[in-house]
């Protein structure tokens, strides 16, 4: 089978591998359409996981089954499914203590274009399939599909990690299209003012359908000092983080309220070290968490956000700003998402129908 690989940091290229085998927990799947994500373009041109050779990219697809093991039961060839970037082992003492994310170690979850060849091949295999998979609902559109592989539970899961309520007041830091789901998802949790962080049009445009209230640029000076501006000196209740970098989180503890919480779910491909204003941090004492978090991946979690789509709580249109049909298309749409072009959100290259 052929597959678009990370020959090594800052090369890409098509190259031919076997199909993978299937385990009796296992299944093996083709994807009918694949998504590119910031972190494939943080993976191969930044180097942010360390070298790869000839590791297949891609995490974020919906496929059709192809091939399941003796043991798997709810899953059979011919089925549609999503299927989530983060593909955990349930049965792991990580995931029994609530941390199926780091099943087997730090990030371990994340196997696809991480550990393992990724989905951007013609055939690629999941583990725990039972776990793992979900059924992509009938009339289920397979290009919106793929935005629930990683841009909805990982947006919804910085929202889970700040823990917003019922009327917060909340900063979304980064409207791509992780961001855009945290604003959806602290809108669906009833926050009540949502402050978003972000320049390029079309994700303001998009953040406003999902719920922005307020908007700031990183550009026009210290985020921090804007919002206090905007909130009577008095800060946010929670952040959701998903974008800047690790010279965010100071401007972040500055902006939040004694008590707050940060949610972070950005990758943070370079430096060393995140540095805490001291002062602003209560001297150590102002009850301000820092919550970073992969997303957990799971069937029932989606399934679950499935269900936000069937039943029009949330609309995944809007991301889908970028659709390309053929595998052939797929370097284009890699570029694209490193260039990151005024109007884009989301590049989606269907590939089988
Ligand atoms: P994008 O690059 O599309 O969006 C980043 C956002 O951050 C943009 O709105 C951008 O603004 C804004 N931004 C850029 N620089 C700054 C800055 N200095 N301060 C504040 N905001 C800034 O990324 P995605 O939405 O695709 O992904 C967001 C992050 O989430 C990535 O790091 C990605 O790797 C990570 N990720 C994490 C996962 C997880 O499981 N934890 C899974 C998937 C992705 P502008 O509008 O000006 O471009
Ligand atoms: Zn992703």
């Amino acid at each position: 089978m052929k597959g678009y690989a990370m020959l090594r940091i800052g090369e890409a290229g098509w190259i031919e591998k076997p199909v993978p085998e299937c385990g009796p927990m296992d299944a093996i799947c083709r994807p009918l359409a694949v998504a590119i994500c910031t972190s494939d373009v943080h993976t191969l041109w930044e180097g942010a996981i360390g070298d790869r050779h000839n590791m297949i990219l891609g995490h974020e697809c919906s496929a059709e089954v192809v091939k399941v093991g003796d043991l798997v039961k709810d899953f059979k060839p011919g089925d549609r499914v999503i299927v989530p970037a983060i593909t955990p082992d349930w049965n792991s003492l990580e995931a029994q203590a609530g941390y199926s994310m780091h099943s087997g170690g730090m990030l371990a979850g994340w196997k696809f274009s991480n550990f393992k060849d990724g989905v951007f091949g013609e055939f690629f295999h999941v583990n725990d399939a039972d776990g793992n998979l979900a059924h992509l609902p009938e009339d289920f559109d397979p290009v919106e599909a793929t935005q629930l592989s990683d841009m909805v539970p990982t947006g919804f899961h910085a929202v889970e990690l700040a823990d917003v309520q019922f009327g917060d007041v909340v900063l979304v830091i980064g409207i791509g299209p992780v961001g855009l789901m945290s604003v959806a998802g602290c809108a669906l949790r009833g926050a009540s003012r949502i402050i978003a962080v972000g320049t390029r049009p079309v994700c303001v445009e998009a953040a406003k359908g999902y719920g922005a209230t307020d908007f700031i640029s990183y550009k026009d000076g210290s985020i921090s000092e804007q919002v206090l501006a905007m909130t009577d000196g008095k800060g946010v209740d929670k952040i959701c983080m998903a974008g800047g970098t690790v010279d965010t989180f100071s401007e972040a503890v500055k902006a939040l309220k004694p008590g707050g919480k940060i949610g972070n779910v950005n990758y943070l491909g370079k430096g060393d070290t995140i540095a805490i204003p001291r002062v602003e941090w209560g001297v150590g004492m102002g009850h301000k968490q820092i919550n970073g978090g992969l997303m957990p991946g799971g069937r029932l979690r989606m399934e679950k956000l499935a269900r936000l789509v069937s039943f029009g709580r949330l609309d995944l249109k809007p991301l889908c700003t970028h659709v390309f049909e053929g595998w052939d298309k797929l370097p284009e749409a890699l570029q694209l998402m490193r260039d990151k072009p005024a109007d884009l959100i989301k590049p989606i290259v269907v590939v089988n129908k």
